[in-house]
């Protein structure tokens, strides 16, 4: 049916690529192309006699705008699909602008040289997508993305009004380091260590990391404690959900993470200020990124489940009601299917599903759009059929 050009060969991006593989008759044809090629050329050589989808492999520098558009006319995809790095959002934007290209990806621009993700510089675009007619499907991972859909499909279905939401995000997995996170180190230590914060009555609320905790018994997974998190799903679910009062988000972390990470912090090595070593600019988060095991690797090693989720509040034919939607998702059962932890396993899989949804044009609405904007049906269906099974529980524990 269609070609992706899939940018990035991370932990994300492999799940990704597996999917679009199980997948040969919508993605008939994709290009990975990345900055190291030889990752791409490994998964490559791997899927190839697994799958009808044909691979075809690029390096590019995703920061050069002329090297994606050259690119991109190269390889003519139906879809870019960006598995890079929060940092290349916009010079991909820009590209997929310039060749009249459909655009998806799972994390809001983030500048590199300081620590602040919002939707802004992306919603900038949403006129000149609008007018080359095409369309851009911001966040299209587990959270944001189908936190998103989950959204859409409460209200769609459950509630004339949703009033509040709570996204849970528990990792019950067990890796077996004392330090170790499940997606890109710097990102997520970017997104950890910067004050919290949630939206209510109209504004937001800050707190200082970590600040709020609360322990919320997770099926299948236990007790565990949380923390309200800023998250970037809140800033547009409090555009796109009317009657919205309060949106908070959670994470569990355990004691050893939490330890870990202040120490790491205390010491500067958490830092994104350039310093100075042995006569070069080094910046110690980079540096601290170089010497943890890489996400990639904890698949093998890490035991136990995910439970990601929304509880909602709200209004059903005038009466109070609650419900909540979740996926529970299991370590070792992905690694077996596609070689990776669930962390990467819950975000590869709903950004396939998103380029999915471009390319068999369920989701073709030019400009700029977060996915709780578009039909949650078809995502939905598709969780299902392709690996995350939602679930519904209509008499939630609330969280306080
Ligand atoms: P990784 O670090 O594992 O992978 C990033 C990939 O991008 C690597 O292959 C890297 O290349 C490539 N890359 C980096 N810079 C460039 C560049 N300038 N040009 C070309 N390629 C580049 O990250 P993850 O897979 O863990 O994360 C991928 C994305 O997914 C991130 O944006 C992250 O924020 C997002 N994410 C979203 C979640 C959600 O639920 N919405 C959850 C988890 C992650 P190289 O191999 O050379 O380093």
């Amino acid at each position: 049916m269609g070609k992706a050009l899939i940018i990035g060969c991370g932990g994300v991006a492999s799940v990704a690529i597996h999917k679009c593989c199980q997948n040969s008759e919508v993605f008939e044809e994709i290009c990975i192309a990345s900055r190291t090629k030889s990752k791409c050329d490994a998964l490559k050589e791997k899927l190839e006699g697994t799958t009808k989808t044909k691979i075809t492999t690029a390096q590019v520098d995703a920061n050069d705008v002329d090297q994606l558009v050259a690119l991109i006319n190269q390889v003519k995809p139906d879809v870019v699909l960006n598995l890079a790095l929060p940092y290349q959002d916009l010079t991909i934007m820009d590209a997929c602008l310039a060749t009249k290209t459909h655009y998806v990806d799972t994390a809001n621009y983030e500048p590199e040289d300081t620590a602040k993700f919002e939707y802004s510089w992306q919603w900038a675009y949403r006129d000149r997508f609008e007018k080359a007619g095409i369309t851009a499907v911001l966040g299209s991972g587990f959270d944001p993305g189908v936190t998103g859909v989950f959204s859409a499909y409460a209200l769609k279905h459950e509630f004339d009004e949703i009033n509040y939401i709570d996204i849970l995000d528990c990792n019950g997995g067990d890796h077996g380091y004392p330090f170790a996170t499940n997606f890109n180190p710097e990102i997520n230590i970017r997104e950890v260590s910067a004050n919290g914060s949630y939206w209510e009555d109209g504004h937001w609320v800050e707190t200082k990391p970590m600040e709020i905790k609360r322990v919320y018994n997770f099926k299948e997974v236990g007790e565990k404690d949380m923390y309200l998190l800023h998250h970037e799903e809140i800033e547009s679910l409090a555009l796109n959900i009317p009657g919205i009062k309060r949106i908070r988000f959670f994470m569990t972390f355990g004691e050893s993470y939490l330890n870990h990470l202040k120490c790491l912090e205390d010491v500067g090595m958490t830092s994104i200020e350039p310093i100075m070593y042995e006569g070069r600019e080094i910046i110690p988060l980079q540096f601290l990124k170089a010497v943890l095991p890489d996400p990639a690797s904890l698949g093998p090693r890490t035991k136990g489940k995910t439970n990601i989720g929304c509880i909602f509040r709200g209004k059903k034919d005038r009466k109070e009601k609650n419900y909540y939607l979740y996926n529970i998702c299991d370590h070792q059962e992905c690694y077996r299917e596609v070689g990776s932890q669930a962390v990467a396993y819950t975000t590869g899989v709903p950004a396939m599903i998103g380029a999915m949804m471009v390319i068999t044009g369920k989701w073709n609405t030019p400009g700029v759009h977060n996915v709780e904007e578009f039909d949650p049906d078809p995502f939905m269906d598709a969780l299902n059929k392709w690996g995350l099974p939602w679930q519904e529980d209509r008499d939630p524990v609330l969280v306080d």
